[in-house]
């Protein structure tokens, strides 16, 4: 689902919006069969970890089935969504009964003035907490809560948002403000490096790294010494993790993408609807996965920044 019902100016800026005409009719999304039918043909070939995103993936309508259908697919045994929290008191207890096994959150600030002008003037603090707090009820635990970065923007709120999941039980992951998509102004000069967020964190509560962290794992994590829990860093500004991602995207109307900074992608969505079956697609996603020779993160400083990317909330983060 590309839409959402916020308007976060590091994704989807409302004047790149435009007013109209942005997001794409609702017969060129994928429908719940051709999702369903990528999954299985994902995990044929050795995938268990699904992430539903967008977008906001609690726009889609029929979204609980959806997931309750994924969720039964053999070989899946991990099903995580990203949301914006604004609409989980309603869905939370019904993604768990259908099989949703993780909830990844998205909140920038809990200062309501920050939180609003990073949103585009919708939504707000309450909301999302509110979300949150019906994912625990559910019997989400360790929920993720993303935060993006940016200088003079949100900076200064982090603190607080560190204080407040400190013992929650939830671990916050810091995101640097990433050049995705074409619409989001992205200017160096507002991503915070991780490696200063991590010095005036750990100044104030002291942290050691996590030893073990699993393969692909995006996030550096750290775990606070006096046993209140983690936090993770998403540095790929400056710490580019290319040689360590083994992630493959599907956008909202089922482009196969190896990278989140692609230019061009794959469109399956219409050789689907042409009779591709699930044996041809299996061996259509080997070859692309095989062929994969991404690296843009390592290789940004070399490029022009002229290269056109595709629309993060049309793939997903
Ligand atoms: N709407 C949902 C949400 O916000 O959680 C899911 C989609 S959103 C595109 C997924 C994640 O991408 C969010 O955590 C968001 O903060 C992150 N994101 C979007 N644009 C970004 C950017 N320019 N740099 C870094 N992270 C970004
Ligand atoms: Fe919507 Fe998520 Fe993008 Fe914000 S980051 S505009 S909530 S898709």
């Amino acid at each position: 689902m590309d839409r959402c019902n916020l308007r976060c100016t590091y994704c989807m800026p409302e004047e790149s919006l435009n007013g109209k005409g942005v997001f794409l009719p609702s017969h060129h999304l994928l429908s719940d069969g051709e999702i369903e039918l990528m999954v299985r043909v994902f995990t044929s070939l050795g995938v268990h970890k699904v992430r539903l995103t967008g977008g906001e993936p609690l726009l889609r309508p029929g979204f609980v089935e959806l997931v309750d259908r994924i969720s039964s697919i053999e070989g899946i045994t991990d099903l995580a969504l990203t949301t914006n929290a604004v609409l989980l008191p309603r869905y939370a207890e019904a993604l768990k009964k259908a099989g949703l096994g993780r909830i990844t959150v998205s909140l920038d600030s809990l200062d309501e003035a920050v939180f609003r002008e990073m949103a585009g003037g919708r939504g707000s603090v309450s909301e999302v907490l509110d979300g949150i707090e019906a994912a625990e009820q559910a019997g989400f635990d360790n929920v993720k809560i993303n935060t993006v970065v940016q200088r003079n923007i949100n900076d200064h709120t982090v603190p607080d948002l560190v204080e407040h999941f400190r013992n929650s039980g939830h671990t916050i992951r810091l995101i640097e403000f990433m050049d995705v998509g074409n619409v989001n102004h992205w200017d160096r000069q507002l991503v915070v490096p991780s490696a200063d967020l991590l010095k005036n964190i750990h100044d104030r509560w002291p942290l050691r790294p996590v030893a073990k962290q699993p393969l692909g794992e995006t996030a550096r994590r750290y775990a606070f010494t006096d046993g209140a829990g983690e936090i993770g860093f998403i540095s790929s500004i400056t710490e580019p993790f290319c040689g360590d991602c083994s992630r493959a995207r599907i956008t909202a109307d089922g482009t196969f993408y190896s990278c989140l900074f692609s230019a061009r992608g794959t469109e399956l969505r219409d050789r689907i609807r042409g009779g591709l079956d699930a044996k041809e697609l299996t061996a259509v996603i080997r070859d692309l996965w095989e062929k994969r020779g991404d690296r843009y993160s390592e290789l940004r400083n070399e490029l022009p920044r002229a290269q056109p990317h595709v629309e993060m909330y049309r793939m997903g983060g």
